[in-house]
């Protein structure tokens, strides 16, 4: 579902991803970790056309983003690739539903109500039925992030992509969220994670990266990774956040 092969990518003069080459599988669902400013964003973002890459490439469900040719199949991946962010970026002028709707319909062109009953399904689906006419500053972070979940499945993806997408919750809040996306695991959905909830990699992650310092250090299987690392970076890493 998604290749990246020898990525770089810089930002001015200073190259933050030193040539990364990983795989994700359809249906796969494969958890990022690592210290903070290490490029999991950045390689996240690459993976839907949201960065250029300054070398190699990325090709996602056949589409190809490179620094040349990235134009032509950029729409088509931002259309296949979900993003869940930190900070949910849902529009804070339009209620629940409509933060689902907007983009079925400017996008792909469904009818408000084709786009509607998307929307209940999907409100519904993340336990949001009773809240799709509340405008986000009225919901919980908790209830924020699902809306943004359920706002990304709303296009239908063939990915999703998430970027910490518990870090700015209250840990009592943290559950409801990791239980949509361990759902949408479940469901076949393929997945990229970047996260620190080591419990939700070791639980739901078909493999982990760790990376440090624009490079994957260390790959595998969970059970591996988090408990035998190989290499003394992600032990170190480990150590600090189990
Ligand atoms: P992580 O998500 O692992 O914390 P990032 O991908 O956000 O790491 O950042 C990797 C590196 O790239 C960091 O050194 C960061 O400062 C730098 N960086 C990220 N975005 C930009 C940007 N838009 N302009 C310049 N430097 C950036
Ligand atoms: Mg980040």
């Amino acid at each position: 579902m998604i290749t990246v092969t020898d990525l770089r990518l810089s930002f001015g003069s200073t190259e933050v991803l030193h040539g990364i080459t990983c795989d994700v599988a359809e249906g796969e669902v494969v958890c990022i970790i690592g210290a903070s400013g290490s490029g999991k964003s950045t390689l996240l973002r690459c993976m839907n056309g949201l960065e250029t890459p300054s070398r190699g490439s990325v090709e996602v469900n056949g589409h190809l983003l490179t620094s040349k040719e990235r134009r032509a199949d950029l729409a088509a991946v931002r259309r296949d690739v979900g993003m869940v962010f930190q900070q949910f970026n849902l529009f804070p002028h339009l209620t629940a539903r409509e933060n689902v709707t907007l983009a079925p319909r400017k996008v792909l062109g469904l009818s408000a109500q084709e786009a509607d009953e998307r929307a209940g399904r999907l409100l519904a689906k993340v336990g949001l039925a009773a809240k799709a006419d509340a405008f986000p500053g009225n919901l919980s972070g908790g209830q924020a992030q699902r809306v943004a979940i359920a706002r990304a499945l709303a296009m239908q993806p063939s990915v999703m992509l998430f970027d910490e997408p518990t870090s700015a919750l209250d840990p009592e809040i943290v559950g409801e969220v990791l239980a949509v996306m361990k759902e949408l695991a479940a469901e076949g959905m393929t997945m990229v994670v970047v996260t620190h909830e080591i419990g939700f990699a070791r639980e739901v992650a078909d493999r982990v990266i760790y990376m440090d310092d624009g490079r994957i250090v260390e790959s595998g299987a969970p059970q591996e990774l988090l408990s035998h690392a190989k290499t003394e970076r992600a032990r170190a890493f480990l150590g600090k956040v189990l």
